[in-house]
């Protein structure tokens, strides 16, 4: 999607803080963080939001939530941490293009 932010920092159009990538997805930090540590894990394909998926992602969905804690621990988030994916303008998604917000810290707030 041309018009996309995050398929821009897939292309390297826009620079970006990036901590992994593979062939499936990209993760890299949110500009604006909310805690000490806050990254974004995207799809190299373009999906909107979880509404947009069926069962032909079943693999790829399956493959970043077993990610998100291997990158939590490669963080140092021994303790734990917190996944967000916002949904929709009502569920406060910003970029329309699917993401998995993975936040932890000291400083994380209350939810
Ligand atoms: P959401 O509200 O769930 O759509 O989250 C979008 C997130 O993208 C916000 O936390 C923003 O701070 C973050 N963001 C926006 N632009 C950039 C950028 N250029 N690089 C990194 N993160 C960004
Ligand atoms: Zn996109």
């Amino acid at each position: 999607m041309s018009d996309c932010l995050f398929c821009k920092i897939i292309t390297g159009d826009i620079p970006a803080d990036i901590v992994y990538q593979d062939d499936k997805i990209l993760v890299f930090k949110d500009i604006n963080p909310k805690a000490d540590v806050h990254l974004l894990m995207i799809p190299k394909a373009h999906i909107k939001s979880l509404t947009e998926l069926n069962t032909s992602y079943n693999d790829l969905i399956a493959y970043m939530m077993l990610k998100l804690p291997e990158l939590a621990n490669d963080q140092g988030l021994s303790g734990g941490f917190r996944t967000i994916i916002n949904t929709g303008s009502e569920g406060g998604q910003e970029v329309f293009h699917l993401h998995i917000h993975l936040l932890g810290g000291k400083n994380l707030p209350g939810f």
